[in-house]
C-alpha cells in the first residue's frame, strides 16, 4: 500500500498542528509522500503566510520596504522550526528570497515560497527527502499545467525515493520561472504527485471531517457523506460546496484513485471517501444539496417557437456575443429561459435585451433578478421514483416557491430555481426530508 498525503494550511499552522501531522504521517508506513501547504491561520484573525507573502511582495514591486513584512513571515516559520526543536535555520533561504524580491521575480514566486519553506521544515522534521516542485512539476510557455512532461519527470524521481516531501502549489515555467496553480492549488499538487507515484489512495488532511451533505452555515451540524463520487462532487463544487480545489479530481479521475478527506484535528473521523464509481449504497436518496445565490432569468416568448429552426442558436448567440455565460436553460414550447449570473448580466442588460430582439423578434421578453439554484445531487436518484415529488413537496410545504426546473437525464441531479429570501428555507426543507426524515 502506497499513499500520498496532503495537508492544508491549517493543519500546519503552527508547530502544536505540525506534531499531530507528524503522528499522522508516522502511524502509516504507507504515507510515503507528503504535499504540505504553506502556514495558514492560527486563529480566525490570524493571516496566512501566502496573503502575508503576497502583500509583502506587493511593497516589494512598488519600491517600498518591505523588510518589516518579511521579517514577520521569517517568525512564522521560526516559531514552528522552534516549537519542533529543529536543527534548521531559513536564514539563507531568506536572504535568497530578500534579493529575488528586490529583484523583482514575481507574485507567483512569491507566494510559492510558503509551500517550499514548509516543505523544507516538513522534509527535517520526518527525515524524508525534500523535492523542490520546480524541479519536477511544469507549466507550458502558456502558463498551462504540463501533464506530460510532469509526470514523465515526476514519476522517474519517485521511482527513486521511497519517502519524499513535494511542497504544494507551485511547478516552474520551462524558462525556470516559478508559476502557481490558483488559490488552493496544493490539492492538485497532491492529484499530480498521486498519479506519477501510481499511489493507492490519496488522503487530503484537512480541518472538517469530510464533505457534508449541506452547507453547516444553514443546516445546524449536518452529517458527513461517508462516498461519494467524481461527478457527484463536480456537480457539488460547481454549486459552491468547497473542501477541494475543483480541478483536483482531474489528474486522478482516470487512474481509479481514491481521494480520502480527514481531518488532522480528528483523525479518527471516517471523513469522505471520493471515487469514481462505487456499489455502495449511499446512506440517503441524495448524496448532498449545495446552492448558489445571485441569479438572473431571461424569459423569452415567441408563438411557433418550437418550429423556428435555429431559434435558440439565434438567442444563444446574443449571450456569448456579449460574453455572458449560460448556467441553466429551461425551455417550453414556445418559451425559453436563460439563467444567468447577475453580477455579469446587470451591466450588459440593456445591451442583450437589444441583441434578442434584433437576432429572433420574439412577443416578449421577461427578467427577473434575485434567483438562486439549488442542486439536488446523488447517484442514488437513478431509477428511484418519487424523488422528484419529494423534493416539490417538500418545498411546497415550506411555502416556497419554485421557478425552475432542471433535470439532467443521467438522473444525477435535479436543479431547482427559488428566490433568494426563500434560498435558506429551501436548503432546509430538502435536507429536512431526505436527511432528517430519512425514508
Ligand atoms: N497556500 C496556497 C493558498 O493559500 C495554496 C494552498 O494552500 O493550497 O491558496
Amino acid at each position: 500500500m502506497k499513499k500520498v498525503v496532503k495537508f492544508g494550511g491549517s493543519s500546519l499552522a503552527s508547530a502544536e498542528q505540525f506534531k499531530k501531522v507528524g503522528d499522522i504521517i508516522r502511524a502509516e508506513k504507507s504515507r510515503r509522500y507528503v504535499v504540505p501547504s504553506a502556514p495558514g491561520k492560527r486563529f480566525s484573525a490570524d493571516t496566512k503566510v501566502t496573503d502575508m507573502l503576497y502583500q509583502c511582495y506587493a511593497q516589494a514591486e512598488d519600491g517600498k520596504d518591505f523588510s518589516k513584512l518579511l521579517s514577520d513571515i521569517q517568525a512564522r516559520y521560526n516559531e514552528i522550526i522552534e516549537g519542533l526543536e529543529l536543527n534548521l535555520s531559513l536564514d539563507k533561504e531568506f536572504k535568497v528570497i530578500k534579493e529575488n524580491f528586490e529583484k523583482k521575480a514575481g507574485s507567483d514566486y512569491a507566494a510559492s515560497r510558503g509551500e517550499y519553506l514548509n516543505g523544507i521544515i516538513m522534509a527535517n522534521y520526518l527525515g524524508y527527502e525534500f523535492i523542490d516542485a520546480a524541479k519536477v512539476i511544469f507549466f507550458d510557455e502558456n502558463g498551462h499545467f504540463d501533464e506530460v512532461q510532469t509526470n514523465k519527470i515526476l514519476s522517474k524521481k519517485l521511482k527513486k525515493v521511497d519517502y519524499a516531501v513535494i511542497p504544494g502549489f507551485y511547478g516552474a515555467m520551462p524558462d525556470g520561472t516559478i508559476k502557481t496553480f490558483s488559490r488552493g492549488g496544493s490539492d492538485l499538487t497532491g492529484s499530480i504527485v498521486a498519479k506519477a507515484a501510481q499511489v493507492d489512495l490519496y488522503e487530503n488532511w484537512t480541518d472538517v471531517s469530510g464533505f457534508m451533505i449541506a452547507d453547516p452555515r444553514i443546516i445546524n451540524n449536518p452529517k458527513t457523506i461517508e462516498a461519494i463520487t467524481y461527478k457527484e462532487l463536480r456537480e457539488l463544487s460547481y454549486m459552491g460546496a468547497t473542501v477541494l480545489h475543483e480541478d483536483a479530481i482531474f489528474p486522478i479521475r482516470n487512474e481509479g484513485i481514491p481521494i480520502h478527506i480527514r481531518n488532522t484535528n480528528a483523525p479518527k473521523d471516517k471523513g469522505t471517501l471520493i471515487v469514481e464509481a462505487t456499489c455502495r449504497h449511499p446512506k440517503y436518496t441524495v448524496t448532498g444539496i449545495a446552492g448558489k445565490q445571485g441569479f438572473a432569468s431571461i424569459t423569452i416568448e415567441k408563438a411557433m417557437m418550437n418550429s423556428e429552426i435555429g431559434f435558440c442558436r439565434k438567442v444563444l448567440q446574443v449571450f456569448e456575443d456579449n460574453g455572458i455565460s449560460i448556467e441553466h436553460m429551461p425551455s417550453g414550447i414556445d418559451t425559453m429561459t436563460v439563467f444567468v449570473h447577475q453580477s455579469e448580466f446587470e451591466e450588459k442588460e440593456q445591451k442583450v435585451l437589444a441583441g434578442i430582439h434584433q437576432a429572433v423578434q420574439p412577443d416578449s421578453i421577461e427578467l427577473e433578478s434575485d434567483l438562486s439554484l439549488i442542486a439536488i445531487v446523488g447517484r442514488g436518484m437513478r431509477s428511484k421514483r418519487g424523488t422528484s415529488g419529494r423534493v416539490f413537496s417538500a418545498l411546497a410545504h415550506a411555502h416556497v416557491n419554485v421557478k425552475m426546473i432542471d433535470q439532467g437525464s443521467s438522473e444525477l441531479n435535479i436543479v431547482v430555481g427559488v428566490r433568494n429570501h426563500d434560498f435558506e428555507n429551501a436548503i432546509r426543507a430538502l435536507y429536512d426530508i431526505f436527511v432528517t426524515t430519512k425514508l
